[in-house]
């Protein structure tokens, strides 16, 4: 039998297959270089949490904390991600957390074009090992990556898309949550929202594919 592949796309158009694991890849990626923001980065912040999670969140970036000790959200945005997960009975570590690019862009700048191009095939490949049936993308930037267009969070949050096989719900990102006011901002009770509708959609059964059938 040849390898499984996934509906995610490698960067010359084909599928990724699903042979390699995620440390195999995280061990690739530890050294990787293939960007500038390699030079400034304290260390490659891989992706964390259940390898097999149905839920998956993809944000933008590491930050100073996440650069430092290595972990995805682990500043006041993360704690935040996690408080959040905490309101629909989630706990972090049951779900699957990484960035669109794993280095921590200088000053905490966006990343650019080029550097979210290059970081690509990691994002993909553990999208297509993890193989979520939830993903939810944090902010313009992993919404726009994982959507493949130029929208606007602000106009697509809380809406389910279908994306590969999996749902797509792009919600704020947590940092835009807190600077545009925290507890007291509009931005928190819309987050809250797609939240809810995140557990509404994890509640329901699992779709049964047809590979799970035996029609392949
Ligand atoms: N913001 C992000 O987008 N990712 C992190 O890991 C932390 C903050």
């Amino acid at each position: 039998m040849g390898p499984t592949t996934s509906g995610e796309r490698t960067p010359q158009g084909g599928r990724f297959d699903v042979t390699r694991t995620l440390q195999e890849v995280a061990g690739i990626a530890s050294t990787c270089t293939k960007c500038r923001l390699s030079a400034g980065r304290t260390q490659v912040v891989f992706g964390v949490g259940d390898p097999s999670a149905d839920l998956m969140f993809i944000g933008e970036g590491p930050g100073f904390h996440e650069d430092r000790q290595g972990i995805p959200f682990v500043g006041a945005a993360g704690q935040l991600l996690t408080k959040l997960l905490g309101e629909i009975g989630i706990a972090r570590d049951t779900v699957y957390i990484c960035n669109v690019v794993m280095c921590r862009p200088p000053g905490n700048r966006d990343p650019l074009p080029d550097e979210i191009e290059a970081c690509s095939p990691y994002l993909m490949e553990q999208v297509a090992l993890v193989h979520p049936r939830v993903v939810v993308t944090l902010g313009n930037f992993a919404t726009r990556v994982i959507l493949d267009r130029p929208v606007s969070i602000s106009r697509v949050r809380g809406e389910a898309f279908t994306w590969n096989g999996r749902t797509v719900i792009p919600t704020f990102h947590p940092a835009a949550v807190l600077h545009g006011g925290g507890e007291a901002g509009r931005q928190m009770e819309l987050i809250r929202r797609d939240f809810a509708t995140l557990k509404e959609l994890l509640a329901q059964p699992a779709p049964i594919v047809e590979e799970q059938l035996g029609l392949f």
